[in-house]
């Protein structure tokens, strides 16, 4: 038995071995994808509710690992986040979503925030050179941030938000319903947006509680004056139920996948020729 409970913790370490050399290998691509600006920036459309009309897009990172493949967001943004890279691949994807944006006056442009970025007090430093060099309005630029960090650190989060606020930046609330926290107590921070997290409108039309939840969480927002956007949109009867609730921006794939920059401005066009 005592033979067999080495050879068990053996296995077991050879695996943790395996995993750390693997997520070593990730990261050291990672710091060099960044360097060689490798990563590349899409852009999901964000809809009017009413009119379908494009009047945002969403950045959203990928990377084509060399030798590997694409790879998801899902999987190298924690990487990013916890071996210091984040806030390098987080500026790359503020600036090359500004950039973009000179070319569509007419559009928003969300950025996704992480933690890592947020904690820095120099973040709204970053931002306001950013905005600076590319000379967008900061108006038409939202951070999105995660609810995890903020239930973590409210202090620090207020101060962080205020920072980005002064410069005339908008800041959302990502993921909301993913987690505990409730529309009430975000309220105090300031938020410009409130974006329902698609674990939730995508159980819009087959479950009733998700349903309900749905329609108090908007009914909520809206009696606090704060718009709200429904993420992952698949069908078109889950936009119109959601647009029934209150939500006044949709985004999906029902309305557009992430895509590349042209595909933006070709859209756009076809748009503003109708
Ligand atoms: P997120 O910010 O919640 O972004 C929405 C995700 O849902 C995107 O996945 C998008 O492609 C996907 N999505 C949009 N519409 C639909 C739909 O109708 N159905 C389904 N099934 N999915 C839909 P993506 O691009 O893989 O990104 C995943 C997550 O990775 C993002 O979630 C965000 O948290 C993070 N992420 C992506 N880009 C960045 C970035 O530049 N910086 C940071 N910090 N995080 C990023
Ligand atoms: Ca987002
Ligand atoms: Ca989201
Ligand atoms: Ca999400």
């Amino acid at each position: 038995a005592k033979e067999a409970g080495r050879a068990r913790m053996t296995c077991y370490e050879t695996a943790m071995d395996a995993h750390r050399e693997e997520r070593n290998a990730l990261e050291l691509d990672l710091r060099r994808a960044i360097e060689m600006e490798e990563l590349v920036v899409v852009y999901q459309p964000l809809v009017d509710a009413s009119s379908c009309e494009m009047t945002g897009v969403e950045a959203l990172v990928r990377w084509n690992r060399p030798g590997h493949g694409p790879i998801s967001p899902e999987t190298f943004i924690p990487v990013a986040e916890t071996s210091g890279l984040i806030e390098a691949l987080g500026l790359f994807v503020l600036r090359k979503a500004c950039e973009a944006a000179r070319q569509w006056p007419d559009l928003r442009v969300a950025v996704n925030v992480s933690p890592g970025q947020f904690r820095n007090p120099a973040f709204a430093d970053y931002v306001r050179n950013v905005l600076n060099s590319t000379e967008i309005e900061a108006g038409r630029v939202t951070l999105e941030i995660t609810e995890g960090y903020i239930i973590q650190n409210p202090e620090r989060t207020r101060q962080s938000i205020e920072r980005l606020k002064a410069l005339g930046v908008k800041v959302a609330l990502d993921d909301f319903g993913s987690g505990f926290s409730s529309i009430g107590y975000l309220r105090q921070f300031g938020f410009d947006r409130i974006k329902i997290d698609r674990s939730l409108t995508m159980n819009v039309l087959e479950d009733g509680r998700a349903r309900e939840m749905l329609r108090a969480t908007v009914a909520l927002a809206r009696s606090l004056d704060i718009p709200v956007t429904a993420e992952g949109i698949e069908i078109e009867e889950q936009g119109r139920a959601l647009q029934n609730f209150g939500c006044d921006e949709l985004q999906g794939y029902f309305y557009g996948k992430p895509m590349p920059e042209a595909e933006i401005s070709k859209r756009l066009a076809v748009q503003n020729a109708a």
